[in-house]
């Protein structure tokens, strides 16, 4: 990012391109999905189901990967931004869901983790009562980390990229959502031998208890690899001075980000997650928490169907 990189007057900006993983217009849940439809298809089952935001990237790419897949789709919109208009409900994220061919129900919390995967497996117990075979893909932690495993081969990814390109990464920023993007990253870097920082940067929930999390995924997955301790505590970095008004609500900061992203390098940022990542890393260089002589490695997940969604909000960017 050459024009970003000399506006901030110094670090070396890089950007790697995970909204263009090409399943139904990208992002950072083809890595994921991969692992839970690769568990889906070895089960023998014919239906999956999942539970998101209205403007969720994850259930959209899910939809994308059943259809490619054959398979039936079946997506649960949790209420978990209030205010939003008629856009926000049919255009972005929603319309794709419906162009590939998901069915579509809604759950009225949107801070239920638990909540929302028991009523998907309301809806699972009913498909199986149809004949059908449903696998579900739970929101709420307990479960396998088979998402994070996409990230863990990722780090590999962006080692070997880096190799080519003879850069060596000093920092790397990602949003931290669910965790299993920054989880995934540490422990693939750390099993690599790889030393470098990851910034987590908060988009759903404060840092004390988006670092507990990033933790306890951290863990899960070196249980699921067999593999020792490779991540410390002290290496779970979280920010979570971007995250306000709260998940997605964009702030100030967001929609700057979104503008320098778009008018100084014709790249694409959401305003739920990219969006508040970058600005994280804006914010990072601006108050010295980044070097001026570093290079930075900004992870773009995806996400840039919901600026549809969120075009009533972003009118007057
Ligand atoms: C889901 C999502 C994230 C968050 O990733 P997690 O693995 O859930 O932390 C970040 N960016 C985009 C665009 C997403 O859709």
């Amino acid at each position: 990012m050459p024009n970003v990189s000399a506006d901030l007057g110094g670090p070396h900006v890089w950007v790697k391109r995970d909204d263009c993983t090409g399943l139904g217009m990208g992002g950072n849940k083809a890595r994921q999905l991969e692992f839970y439809f690769g568990d889906a298809l070895a089960q023998g089952a014919d239906t999956v189901l999942i539970t998101g935001a209205v403007q969720s990237n994850y259930v959209r790419a899910t939809a994308a990967a059943a259809a490619k897949l054959g398979m039936g789709c079946e997506i649960q919109l949790e209420e978990r931004v209030a205010g939003m208009d008629e856009t926000y409900r049919r255009s972005g994220n929603v319309l794709l869901d419906q162009l590939f061919g998901a069915r579509l129900h809604s759950y009225p919390d949107g801070d239920d983790e638990g909540g929302a995967d028991a009523e998907l497996e309301v809806i699972a117990e009913r498909l199986r009562g149809e004949g059908r075979s449903p696998y579900v893909i739970h929101l709420s932690e307990g479960h396998r980390p088979l998402g994070a495993l996409g990230y863990v081969e990722a780090a590999g990814e962006i080692l070997e990229q880096a190799a080519v390109l003879d850069v060596g990464f000093d920092a790397i920023v990602v949003p931290s959502g669910s965790g299993a993007t920054h989880a995934g990253l540490l422990v693939g870097l750390r099993a690599a031998g790889s030393k470098v920082p990851v910034h987590g940067v908060c988009v759903r929930r404060e840092a004390k208890r988006q670092a507990g999390r990033i933790l306890r995924t951290v863990r899960a997955l070196e249980r699921e690899l067999d593999a020792g301790e490779l991540v410390s505590e002290a290496d779970v970095v979280v920010h979570d001075d971007w995250l306000a008004p709260g998940y997605g609500h964009p702030s100030e900061s967001t929609l700057e980000a979104i503008r320098v992203a778009a008018r100084r390098e014709g790249l694409l940022l959401d305003p739920v997650y990219s969006g508040k990542a970058f600005a994280g890393l804006l914010g990072l260089v601006r108050r010295g928490a980044l070097g001026s002589h570093e290079s930075i490695l900004f992870v773009h997940t995806g996400g840039t169907p919901a600026l549809f969604g969120y075009a009533t909000l972003l009118a007057d960017i």
